[in-house]
């Protein structure tokens, strides 16, 4: 060993966090260089792992400085400093990534491209107009990353051979691309072609004039992005918007539109507090907005939101120089079907709805769908966790390692426990869909080997019936089940680090019950290991199963049955007009015999049986339609509401008693919607007040798909806090069954401890 002179200072650091594909590595050692400090950095599985030798005081202010001006993207979660034995260096070099087994660090989201680049493409010869640039600070990464440590050869931009220019950029130390694994230029990296019926164009400059021509014409395009396709159209044209939905068979679902930029945006769309950040973050989710004038009518179908996002990707740069319209970009699948990500697939599914092809021959390893987000209380809340934010790990204070987490059915998505991190897999769908279930697999696969994961535990719903459920009992290990509800609350608590007791309101669609009954009004008393259902939603009945919930008026039915039995018949409520007799015969049957009428206390099957009872949605053809209208049609300076109260299990025919009697007043049904949604927020102040006073808790955790709904999470949040409780809801995870399987890993994790 070299003996070490007594003014110098030898020092390692290790950093975890957000520091691969990040330019970290780049950053250390131009900041070394800069003191003249001798040593290496290098990756390793777990994070960054630099040794610094030089004069004590100048090796503190090199301390100083690196977390002064961290890369943009980049953040550290942990930092560890120790002496170190004295090595000699004699320069400071970034050294080969070290590959240690079963240890991981965070693989980077993909990264919308930078401003810096977007210049470069007007300036650096070899890459004018090149649509795949790309820098340490932006381009694709979880997108295209098969294996780590995160370096180019275990990406999809292996068969790519740098050329001599990218290679010299690629080594040099002062280069803004110095390490950038993605690097690329019009001499060697990907292309795209574009393929109009039976032709093939590779110019990429004539294919952006004939996909601006087309669009600009009406027609609908298919474009390969960073994580699948999309399909695109002008969405100002009437026609072509609705020829999208004709043809994609997505009856009424809204669709999401890319916008040039933020001032267009601003034309058609109100901004509030935070939105303008989170559409131009580099994440760039698709963010829900209040309209302010419409788009073609067929783009949000009647709702008064659009789903607004900004260009990421140079190519829609480029349309938009050519074409400066709001664009139609929805997924590139059919109806329930995973978003296509290969050329040959997407010609395959996508032919029946275009015959005009952007590719490109950059393979995509990891689907990633747009994200989508909103802002509720000044706070982003993410509704679909995907492209931008999947797989940036949830730490919790819990040893999570070796959990795998199957999550629920609808807007599915897994997880797998590093460490004490939970790794939530991209937004996978629902898991009725026979690809959608094949995606699942090989995803799973994928994390198990991207971030080296053995699992030893699986947790899964209670529903014996979910497709989740049977794959994890498939895998030969111990399962832990964890109830529905509870795993939603305990996802929230997790996210927001709470450990303890806490009172937790689930107002979510259906999940399965200790009961055998289909729960989702739920006041629990819960920890992570466990729950205790204080109170619910007095059960009533779903007629139909599945069908009733694609058919809101078999609802409403069965709540009036239940409050005035066959008296229903009589009443002069509109929408049973628009029943047909024989069904509504058939419904009442099946609700009197109790034949295929399951026990439910929902909440969100309330806002279906409201919008059908207000004669807003009958029949719904997409998930969450209803509620959705019923929203929508809410005159929210209504402060009023119905008579409700503490009951057990809590009843809810004043609540009836009071809608019935507004619409025999012709009560519009702005008021109607919005005296409702207050009945619910009261309901749940209620129970609160008595939970709070009976069990001395004052931690009060919102869950559920329900809380979608920014009215009623907003208004129960802000009543909570005026009663001095403390209000935890969710921010960086869904609310909604995307959610899941947080909740599950850590029930699980603490079961496993006890
Ligand atoms: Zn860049
Ligand atoms: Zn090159
Ligand atoms: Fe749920």
């Amino acid at each position: 060993m070299l003996q070490k002179p007594a003014h110098i200072d030898c020092i390692r650091i290790f950093l975890q966090g957000l520091v691969q594909g990040v330019g970290f590595r780049p950053y250390v050692y131009r900041l070394a260089n800069q003191f003249n400090l001798k040593g290496t950095v290098c990756n390793h599985n777990q994070g960054v792992e630099i040794f610094v030798e030089g004069e004590k005081s100048i090796v503190d202010l090199f301390l100083k400085e690196l977390y002064k001006n961290l890369p943009p993207r980049s953040r550290i979660d942990q930092t560890d400093l120790e002496e170190w034995n004295f090595t000699g260096f004699k320069d400071f070099r970034i050294v080969k990534s070290i590959n240690y087994l079963k240890e991981i660090t965070n693989v980077s989201p993909d990264i919308a491209v930078c401003e810096e680049c977007l210049k470069d493409r007007e300036k650096q010869p070899h890459r004018i107009s090149y649509p795949f640039i790309n820098c340490t600070n932006c381009g694709p990464r979880f997108s295209i990353i098969q294996d780590i440590p995160y370096d180019r050869e275990r990406t999809t931009m292996k068969v790519f051979q740098m050329c001599d220019t990218c290679t010299r950029e690629f080594s040099n130390v002062s280069d803004r691309r110095y390490h950038a694994q993605p690097i690329a230029c019009n001499l060697c990296g990907p292309r795209y072609t574009f393929q109009p019926e039976n032709e093939t164009i590779s110019d990429y400059e004539e294919m952006v004039v004939k996909v601006s021509a087309l669009l600009k014409n009406g027609d609908i395009v298919a474009v390969k992005g960073i994580g699948g396709f999309h399909l695109a159209c002008d969405a100002l044209s009437e026609k072509a918007v609705s020829l999208l939905r004709e043809k994609k068979r997505r009856e009424e679902k809204p669709f999401a539109v890319m916008f040039p930029d933020i001032e267009s945006i601003e034309k058609y769309a109100f901004l509030r507090l935070g939105e303008k950040e989170l559409l131009e973050s580099w994440k760039r989710p698709i963010v829900i907005l209040k309209q302010r004038s419409s788009l073609a009518p067929s783009v949000s179908n009647g709702l008064n939101t659009v789903g607004a996002f900004l260009p990421y990707m140079p190519f829609h740069y480029d349309i938009f120089k050519r074409f400066p319209h709001p664009l139609v970009m929805t997924s590139g699948n059919l109806s329930d079907e995973p978003i296509c990500i290969s050329n040959e697939h997407a010609y395959e599914k996508l032919s029946g709805i275009t015959s005009f092809f952007v590719f490109h021959n950059r393979e995509i390893a990891n689907r990633v769908d747009d994200s989508v987000a909103v802002i509720i209380n000044e706070k982003p809340r993410i509704i679909r966790r995907s492209r931008g934010y999947c797989p940036e790990p949830v730490k919790t204070n819990l040893n999570l390692e070796g959990i795998f987490a199957a999550g629920a059915e609808l807007v599915n998505s897994f997880a797998i426990g590093k460490d004490s991190s939970a790794i939530l897999s991209q937004y996978i769908g629902d898991l009725k869909n026979y690809d959608t279930s094949l995606f699942y697999k090989e995803s799973v696969q994928r994390f198990n080997k991207l971030f080296k994961f053995n699992p030893k535990l699986v947790a899964h719903d209670l529903h014996p019936d979910y497709w989740s459920t049977r794959f994890a009992q498939s895998i030969d290990l111990p399962c832990i089940e964890v109830q529905h509800h509870h795993a939603h609350v305990a996802a929230c608590m997790a996210e927001n680090h709470l450990d303890e007791k806490v009172i937790g309101i689930a107002f979510d669609g259906t999940g399965y019950g200790t009961d055998g009954n289909s729960w989702g009004g739920e006041f629990l008393v819960a920890d992570l290991s466990g729950f205790e259902r204080i109170n619910h939603f007095d059960y009533y009945r779903l007629p139909g199963g599945d069908q009733a919930v694609k058919e809101p008026w078999r609802i409403a039915v069965a709540l009036l049955y239940k409050y005035y039995g066959a008296d229903l018949l009589k009443m002069d409520i509109p929408f049973l007009k628009e029943v047909p007799k024989s069904k509504l015969n058939l419904v009442l049957q099946a609700l009197e015999k109790r034949i295929n009428a399951p026990l439910t206390s929902s909440a969100g099957r309330l806002f279906d049986a409201v919008s059908a009872l207000t004669g807003l949605c009958l029949s719904s053809s997409f998930q969450a339609q209803a509620p959705m209208l019923l929203e929508n049609a809410m005159d929210p300076s209504v402060d009023e509401k119905y008579p409700a109260g503490f009951s057990k299990p809590i009843n809810l025919k004043k609540l009836f008693d009071g809608i019935l009697e507004d619409l025999y007043n012709q009560v519009p049904v702005s008021i109607i919607s919005a005296r409702f949604h207050n009945t619910l927020v009261d309901l749940a102040l209620c129970q609160v007040n008595w939970m709070a006073k009976n069990f001395n808790i004052h931690k009060i955790v919102l869950s559920g798909g329900c809380f979608q709904n920014a009215y009623l999470l907003s208004k129960l949040e802000n009543k909570l806090l005026q009663s001095n409780y403390q209000v935890y809801s969710h921010t960086a995870i869904p609310t909604n069954d995307g959610g899941i399987a947080l909740g599950q890993m850590v029930v699980a994790a603490k079961r496993r401890e006890m």
